[in-house]
């Protein structure tokens, strides 16, 4: 049996949540981020590797000119400042599945700062809609890990033990951080919604949260209904769909409002979220930055952005979902639902403008294509 979270209208009286959501996509580059190993999803283990990616002495990375591109376009399409010098830090830590001993990431200057998604939400006491802007502290480039494959999954035959797939190392990412403005799980729901629309609108990420093309961690604290400071926060890890994220909201949420009421103390830590029972458990107590070591990678020079490159890439930005539903409503004149149903994959609206060329009964266009 699912357990799920209700939030009573006392609890949402007395106290709010406050969310902030890291969002993690692979991007869709042919090679990886500092090789040419292929970067696809679901080959034999081991198979997409290199000595560069696999961290060999000597080697030395180079930089996929298309992932620093995908970035620039999720960046331009959510208003964000796209920084033009970006610095490569290396990230030290000892993980199996990272082969090389640290991560390559943006860890000052991210390619991408400030911006925000616009989403339409529900305010979970009253039902009604609203319009809310989530605001985006930066979005960075960094390197994925490989994979560990522990016992049980279908590759380990043998119980006990723990493979590497190191396919996946290498793999380019981008790290989108939401400012702490997310108030309610509808709100992070609307959110990881609009952000998969977006990347596969712009082509840069399948958006695929099963296969792992698209993470999201949450970041969760609560305060008193009215306070403006912010609370001690959890991150919960290990969400696999929107439905999941937005069940991890409210259950961290209920969690603390209900350990601090018993008199307990929210604890800084990572939990890692059961979607079998809607609860999270504790995995560890935060680590702190300078355990990580950053420092600039020596192997890597700076890239900068120049202003050619920059328009060139403005000007092949693909139309945006906001840019086509304000055409299909005023236009077409097409009513909200028809407007939001038909933007909601760039095929299915590219494919409505397409019958729109053969007539001028829009509306009956719509209905047709829905199915009415
Ligand atoms: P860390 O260094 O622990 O990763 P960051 O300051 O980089 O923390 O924030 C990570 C994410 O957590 C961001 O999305 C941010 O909005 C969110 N966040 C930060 N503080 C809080 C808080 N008190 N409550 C909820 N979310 C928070
Ligand atoms: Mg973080």
């Amino acid at each position: 049996m699912v357990a799920e979270a209700t939030l009573s209208p006392d609890v949402l009286s007395r106290y709010e949540a406050v969310v902030g959501l890291e969002v993690h996509c692979q991007l869709l580059t042919q090679s990886k981020i500092f090789a040419a190993d292929a970067n696809a999803y679901g080959a034999e283990p081991n198979t997409n590797i290199s000595v560069i990616t696999l961290g060999y002495p000597g080697t030395l990375p180079k930089l996929n000119r298309k992932a620093v591109e995908f970035a620039i376009r999720i960046g331009l399409a959510c208003g964000s400042e796209i920084t033009r010098h970006n610095v490569f830090a290396r990230k030290n830590y000892f993980y199996p599945d990272l082969p090389k001993g640290y991560q390559l990431s943006q860890d000052k200057g991210p390619i991408c700062v400030g911006g925000g998604v616009l989403v339409k939400a529900k305010d979970p006491i009253t039902g009604q809609s609203y319009q809310t802007i989530i605001q985006l502290h930066h979005i960075h480039l960094e390197e994925d890990a490989g994979k560990s494959i522990h016992d049980g999954d279908e590759w380990a035959t043998q119980s006990s033990v723990t493979r590497l797939d190191y396919n996946r190392a290498g793999t380019p990412l981008i790290e989108m951080v939401t400012e702490p403005c997310i108030r309610t799980a509808d709100e992070a729901g609307q959110y990881l919604t609009e952000v998969r629309r977006l990347v596969r609108y712009l082509d840069i990420c399948d958006g695929n949260m099963e296969e792992g093309s698209l993470r999201c961690d949450v970041n969760v604290s609560i305060r008193p209904k009215g306070a403006t400071n912010l609370g001690t926060k959890v991150e919960v890890k290990n969400l696999n769909s929107i439905r999941n994220v937005m069940r991890a909201v409210d259950s961290e949420f209920l969690r603390q409002v209900e350990l601090t009421e018993s008199g307990g103390r929210i604890v800084q830590e990572t939990r890692t979220f059961d979607a079998a029972t809607g609860l999270s458990y504790a995995m560890r107590e935060k680590e702190t930055m300078n355990d990580y070591r950053y420092f600039p990678d020596p192997d890597l020079t700076p890239v900068v952005i120049s202003d050619a490159w920059l328009a060139d890439v403005q000007d092949r930005m693909p139309v945006l979902p906001a840019t086509l539903y304000q055409k299909f409503t005023t236009i077409y004149g097409l009513p909200d639902y028809d407007a939001a149903l038909l933007t909601d994959a760039k095929e299915l609206a590219e494919y409505y403008e397409a019958v729109c060329t053969h007539t001028t009964n829009y509306k009956a266009a719509s209905n047709w294509i829905m199915g009415r």
